[in-house]
């Protein structure tokens, strides 16, 4: 594949400007010759059924774990962020690595169904076949976790895949390939390309037969519309602009703490990140207090002591300078911080009463801020968390109305007392609604993703056939009969 490629690019650390490693941008052209290689791997990788498969991915799961350290550091330094945020997401992959392993079996394998009264004489069963070759397009803020949603679920159910990594994030991509073949997978069943946005836009016109896209709206759509040139069934995983709501009788403490970190770990780009909190009023300033008082405790920088890193991708920057500028001149109230200075180190941002309409309550910020807003009842905070274009997830903290309040905020996933903690349960499907997307990654709906339900019937003995010119009149009285008997 390399020799036709003629141009590389490098990936930068954000933490010290440093070449981390270069890679080549890789062509249309290549592109095609890596789905062609990984459509001839599919077959054997289909063939080795769902044990066989297990076996590699759980030595692909070891594998991982015995160089963590090595992994860690590299996701450290093409995204700076702390060892720590880097070691966590590593963690939470890699149990997501092995439920798929473990679960596609018995989440995929063929099963019987009834076959109902007319067709009695029928032995009818589903089963989950495997697309063949699945693109995915990952993102940089979570180079592990993130798409190994999409990788571990494909590769389980049975495809091929083929991954092209973030620009920011090649090297993140590049190794989970090697250690995919360090532990016997073959090198063409997961396969990595590599380059820019036109890469990406090359797999998803290179006859692939379904991709899976991480990342903003915008790009989601463009994804969309090269996969609809050939009918490729896509799924978009966008971003958010995800609420948090405190109820009065809410632990404020652990509220607090919560909002915190759903909104500035990682260096708040999290598209599951808290970024709008809407408070009752009988406890609001309360509340805000102590989230300010946490927010102070944080400090973004390179070294190894910051808690926060500086962002991973540069212009980055520039939406939070926007969006906090934006805000404070509708009258918002700067609590921590304000506009950022230049550099993509960007110090935590607490915002409240922020105007409604502005950018840093309607549109995805992806950068260490989090704005908290006043509301008179919860059935206000409501209305407010549920009146953006985005509805990916959120959290309700609440001691008596937790549940009633998650089942009414918009979202495919919220957390009842905690954030996030949806995206650690590999049971539990992943995905959202509106501007954030469609399709589910992890869980049983994350496996079925990557496979298409194929129906089977068998006829064991001729009964009232239906399916024949030569029906009589009695037959067809008959099937009346019984039709009107059970549901007239
Ligand atoms: P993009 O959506 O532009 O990129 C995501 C992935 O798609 C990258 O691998 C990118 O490649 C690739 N890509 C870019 N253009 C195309 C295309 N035309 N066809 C196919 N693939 C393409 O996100 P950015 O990284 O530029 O971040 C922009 C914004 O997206 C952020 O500010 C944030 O708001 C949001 N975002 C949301 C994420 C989430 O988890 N929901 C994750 C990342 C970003 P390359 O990197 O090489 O350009």
């Amino acid at each position: 594949m390399d020799a036709m490629t003629t141009t590389t690019f490098s990936s930068t650390s954000p933490l010290d400007g440093s070449v981390v490693d270069t890679f080549p941008v890789h062509s249309p052209d290549d592109v095609d010759a890596a789905v062609d290689r990984a459509r001839r791997a599919a077959a054997s990788w289909r063939a080795l059924g769902f044990a066989g498969r297990r076996r590699v991915l759980h030595a692909w799961r070891r594998d991982i774990v015995a160089h963590l350290d090595d992994l860690i550091s590299l996701v450290r330094a093409e995204t700076g962020k702390p060892r720590g945020d880097a070691r966590l997401e590593i963690m939470l992959a890699l149990d997501h690595l092995a439920w798929a392993a473990t679960h596609a079996s018995r989440t995929l394998r063929r099963r019987r169904v009834g076959s109902g009264v007319l067709m009695l004489n029928q032995h009818a069963s589903v089963g989950y076949v495997p697309y063949g070759v699945v693109g995915v397009i990952g993102p940089w803020n979570y180079p592990v976790f993130t798409p190994m949603g999409s990788l571990a679920y494909a590769l389980a159910a049975g495809n091929a895949v083929v991954f092209k990594p973030s620009e920011y994030t090649p090297g993140v991509g590049a190794w989970l390939q090697r250690a995919f073949v360090r532990a016997g997978g073959a090198a063409d069943v997961f396969s990595v390309v590599t380059g820019f946005g036109e890469t990406g836009a090359a797999l998803c016109r290179a006859g692939v037969d379904k991709v899976a896209f991480t990342g903003s709206t915008a790009t989601g759509r463009a994804v969309m519309a090269a996969c609809a040139e050939t009918l490729t069934p896509v799924v978009i995983e966008a971003g958010g602009k995800d609420a948090l709501l405190v109820d009065e009788d809410a632990d404020l403490a652990a509220a607090a703490e919560a909002a915190v970190w759903g909104a500035f770990s990682n260096a708040g780009q999290t598209c599951i990140g808290i970024e709008r909190v809407y408070a009752h009023a009988k406890v609001y300033d309360r509340f805000v207090e102590a989230v300010a008082e946490r927010t102070r405790e944080l400090r973004a920088g390179t070294g190894d002591d910051a808690t926060l890193g500086p962002l991973t991708m540069p212009r980055q920057a520039d939406v939070v300078r926007a969006h906090v500028a934006d805000a404070l001149a509708r009258g918002a109230t700067p609590r921590v911080g304000s506009v950022p200075g230049a550099g993509a180190t960007v110090q935590p941002v607490l915002l409240t009463d922020v105007d409604e309409r502005s950018s840093a309550v309607r549109d995805e910020t992806f950068g260490p801020t989090l704005v908290v807003n006043r509301v008179a009842s919860m059935d206000e905070a409501i209305e407010k968390a549920n009146a953006v274009r985005y509805g990916l997830s959120g959290a309700v903290f609440s001691k008596r109305r937790g549940r009633e309040l998650a089942l009414r905020l918009r979202g495919g996933m919220i957390a009842i007392n905690s954030v996030i903690s949806f995206a650690a349960i590999p049971s539990l499907p992943f995905g959202g609604v509106g501007d954030s997307g469609f399709g589910r990654i992890h869980g049983a709906d994350g496996l079925r993703e990557f496979a298409y339900p194929k129906a089977l019937t068998r006829q064991r003995f001729p009964l009232l056939t239906l399916t024949t010119m030569r029906r009589t009149p009695t037959v067809d009285h008959i099937v009346e009969r019984i039709i009107r008997a059970l549901y007239g």
